[in-house]
């Protein structure tokens, strides 16, 4: 009989509230099994335990890992697809590892819940229900890895977590869902055209994230270069400008340390692009050797120069990941 796979990492979705808070129950994971509709699709539903930890102690180590666990699981010509349970707070992170580094293109569904076991109108059933139905649905091969929660579908590229405690947190700004699941149909609107796969033997894990802001030094930057962190993602404003000490600090690192320095903005919709000329403009990074990532989402851009720097650590060809389209020139067609 066919299967579909239920892998489970843990989050709120495994969690009950005691004295201390919400925190993960030790079966908490094995509840997934006796969810009653799943009983009914006329698949198989295997569930298996990868961790039980809440999403903030993901580490890229254990995404990797996550990643290597399912191109196994999915060279079983029995297994249709995988879903993975997670928490919600870095699943956007998580599942764009998974979408970038799975060499099987299988569907696998990422979802989560935010309400725990014990909380009236729990989401986290609906959600596994759901995305099981994604998995099964013929149009789900070569969508890429997706996210499905409260009843949208979105592709791991793209979705980011826009409320701290709203079920309707999972959003793509920019872009919108790939499609819904209502009732029991799923329906696709779209596929992401801007899907990329790096297919690696490893990943870098020493990449920091660091947020610019109003009368920054540039000097929490180069500490990040000196306590040893290989690649840098400097989530900047706008179209992606800092202020001129911070463009400081990045020509330094780029030129004396040979460190990627990768921009994106906190701005999460739209596209980074070397604009402004001004000290610390766009225009300006880039010369200084910055590299733009056109995709603004700093947390995206972290897991894609880890996976990136698995390949390689040659300034130049790091730049064409980041930068497909901005040296490109326009070419018309004729005929
Ligand atoms: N803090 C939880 C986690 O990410 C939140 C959730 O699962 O919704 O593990």
């Amino acid at each position: 009989m066919k299967k579909v796979v239920i892998l489970t990492t843990g989050g709120t979705i495994a969690m009950v509230k005691n004295e201390q808070g919400v925190v993960p129950y030790d079966k908490g994971n094995a509840l997934i099994s006796e969810i009653p509709s799943l009983k009914n699709l006329g698949v198989k539903i295997e569930v298996r335990e990868f961790s039980n930890i809440p999403s903030p102690h993901m580490t890229p180590q254990k995404m990797w890992e996550l990643s290597r666990t399912i191109d196994e699981i999915l060279k079983d010509n029995d297994v249709i697809g995988v879903v993975v349970t997670h928490g919600t707070d870095t699943l956007e992170e998580t599942s764009y590892l998974l979408d970038l580094t799975l060499k099987s293109e299988k569907p696998v569904v990422c979802t989560a819940a935010m309400r725990n076991i014990g909380e009236l109108g729990t989401d986290g059933p609906r959600n596994v229900y759901s995305s099981v139905l994604t998995v099964l649905s013929p149009q789900a091969n070569q969508m890429g890895v997706m996210v499905c929660l409260n009843d949208e579908i979105h592709a791991a590229r793209e979705v980011t977590k826009t409320y701290t405690s709203n079920v309707a947190t999972f959003d793509s700004p920019g872009y919108g869902p790939l499609g819904i699941v209502d009732e029991d149909n799923v329906i696709f609107f779209r596929k992401s055209l801007t899907r990329e796969k790096i297919l690696v033997d490893k990943i870098e894990e020493k990449v920091a994230l660091i947020k610019t802001f109003t009368g920054d030094d540039g000097k929490l930057l180069k500490y990040a270069a000196e306590i040893g962190y290989k690649g840098i993602i400097l989530e900047g404003f706008g179209r992606g400008n800092v202020p001129p000490l911070v463009a400081e600090a990045v020509e330094e690192i780029v030129k004396e340390k040979k460190i990627p320095v990768i921009i994106t903005s906190r701005c999460f919709k739209g596209r980074v692009y070397p604009v402004y000329g001004y000290a610390g403009g766009g225009a300006d990074l880039r010369k200084k050797g910055a590299i733009m990532s056109e995709h603004p989402i700093g947390q995206k851009a972290k897991i894609k120069l880890m996976v990136v720097l698995g390949k390689t650590s040659n300034l130049e060809e790091i730049r064409q990941y980041f930068e497909p389209n901005i040296s490109r020139r326009i070419i018309l067609h004729e005929g």
